[in-house]
């Protein structure tokens, strides 16, 4: 049987490229290639770029409110197509179908529709200064680049695209090389809903094509998410042509859960911040840190939830709550964690091995795993894993636990679970994490700025200070009185 072959979405259409390079793109639960993907040549690249400079010209051009209507058809469409778009996030990424048909589309469309709402109410500012005065105009960037990773491919693409197309950029986006399908369907979105041609292209291929994305003169802004490793050299590369970034990168968040907890709401949001989208979630509370008058009651109700409540197999059955992991490679990754957690000295309480459900025997699942007697110098607790890997450490002092919290270089998420409604906010003040959950965890509104701290991230997503990351301000001085010269 034949698979499709996408192109590259350049300038409102598909474009073949000219050196006929392809990639294959595999369903993580059949271990099947589903469909190829041309790579973007020199040939797209340099169609990409002059269609962006066209789509910028027109598309920023326009009154923001007109802007703002093209995007909220977008946004109708996105909702309207959600079970189509969701069954291609299930097929690319392995995640369950459960998800992706509540979470995937609708936080994305979300998105877009906030920084639609917002793009008309932007506004500069006017002071006089004397009889002098001057005001400042929002400008846009120009052509903007989106770099995205693979495990929320669609909506990735709309929090990246959203508020730079609000501004009224252009966006150059290049999803992730495994799950490079859901851009293209956004990309025929925008463009039946409206957005100019050239305004959203969509380019494929793997680091090369990123490299070219962040080296290019013509790009005035890199928006990455990604590994921290990877963020590095982007940001490296984008200091050439001194780029404009923002970073959201891995984290490594941990979860303190203190002595006068709800015990059972704990053990809840320590399983959705381990096990949803089978643990490849960035904000993921992969340090559980626990009081240690509560240890052995929330290690009990734990390993029972855990090996009671969780439903492997074929993401695509909406009875199946936990699906496989994007790649054969990074199911070998995740298993090498496990292995190493062992040969340190961690205890197994449930999990550790890799599953082979009847309905998806060929996927790359790895079991839901927690591990306790774990100590902080252990590389389950220091590294970003990225899989369904949670790692149980026990407390007895709050300022400790916060030291031991703080101690890593990442700090993109953090989550307080007591009653105390002082120390919640005591504590959550001292983490050194972007974004803190009290007494909850993983929910991220479009209206709630998030993003790194320390080595996890630079700027912010979502929120209404992420519109200005994408604008420039232009002040304009307007002389009322003659000028003094001494010439
Ligand atoms: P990755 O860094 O391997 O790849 C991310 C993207 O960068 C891909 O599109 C890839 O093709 C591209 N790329 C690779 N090398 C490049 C280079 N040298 N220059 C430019 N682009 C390059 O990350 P991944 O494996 O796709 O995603 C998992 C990582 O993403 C995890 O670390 C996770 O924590 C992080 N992540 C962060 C957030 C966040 O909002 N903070 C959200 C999702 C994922």
């Amino acid at each position: 049987m034949t698979t499709p072959v996408y192109q590259n979405f350049i300038n409102g259409h598909f474009l073949a490229n000219q050196s006929g390079e392809t990639f294959a793109v595999k369903n993580p639960a059949t271990d099947a290639v589903i469909y190829h993907v041309e790579v973007a040549d020199g040939f797209i690249q340099s169609a990409a770029i002059q269609s962006a400079q066209q789509g910028f010209a027109a598309w920023s051009a326009m009154m923001p409110i007109e802007r703002s209507r093209i995007l909220l058809k977008a946004v109708a469409l996105l909702r309207e197509r959600n079970d189509e778009l969701a069954k291609i996030e299930v097929l690319d990424t392995g995640k369950p179908w459960q998800e992706a048909q509540c979470v995937d589309v609708q936080t994305g469309a979300d998105v877009i529709e906030y920084f639609a709402g917002l793009a008309p109410a932007q506004v500069g500012q006017q002071q006089m200064v004397g009889e002098d005065f001057y005001y400042t105009r929002k400008e846009p960037l120009g052509i903007c680049a989106g770099i995205g990773a693979w495990n929320y491919p669609l909506q990735i693409a709309c929090w990246k695209s959203g508020p730079a197309l609000a501004a009224g950029n252009a966006l150059i986006f290049k999803p992730s090389e495994e799950t490079p399908l859901g851009a293209i369907k956004l990309a025929e979105i925008y463009t039946e809903a409206g957005v100019p041609a050239g305004v959203f292209n969509v380019v494929q291929g793997a680091a090369e094509v990123g490299q070219w994305l962040t080296q290019s003169p013509d790009i005035e802004k890199v928006s990455f998410t990604g590994e921290v490793g990877t963020g590095k050299k982007v940001v490296a590369s984008a200091a050439g042509s001194l780029k404009d970034v923002t970073m959201e990168l891995g984290g490594k968040s941990p979860l303190l859960v203190f002595d006068d907890a709800d015990v059972s709401q704990a053990v809840g949001a320590a399983m959705l911040g381990n096990f949803y989208t089978q643990g490849e979630v960035c904000t993921n509370c992969t340090r559980i840190y626990v009081h240690k008058n509560i240890y052995q009651e929330f290690i009990a109700e734990l390993k029972t939830r855990t090996e009671q409540n969780i439903i492997a197999g074929d993401p695509l059955d909406p009875e199946v709550n936990f699906g496989a992991l994007i790649s054969k490679a990074h199911h070998g990754l995740v298993m090498s964690y496990i292995d190493k957690g062992i040969a340190e000295g961690a205890t197994l309480l449930t999990g550790g091995k890799a599953l082979c459900p009847d309905s998806a025997p060929k996927g790359y699942f790895v079991a839901p795993t927690v591990f306790i007697d774990c100590s902080d110098d252990m590389t389950i607790v220091k590294e970003e894993i990225f899989g369904p890997v949670m790692s149980v450490l026990v407390f007895d002092d709050e300022d400790d636990v916060i030291r031991r919290a703080n101690d890593t270089h990442l700090g993109l998420a953090a989550g307080v679970f007591t009653q105390d409604i002082k120390r919640a906010h005591r504590v959550t003040h001292r983490l050194q994490a972007g974004i803190c959950w009290i007494n909850s965890y993983g929910n991220s509104p479009a209206e709630m700025p998030v993003g790194g701290y320390k080595h996890s991230g630079i700027g912010r997503e979502n929120g209404i200070e992420t519109l200005d990351h994408y604008t420039q301000t232009k002040s304009i001085y307007v002389g009322m009185s003659n000028i003094e010269s001494p010439f």
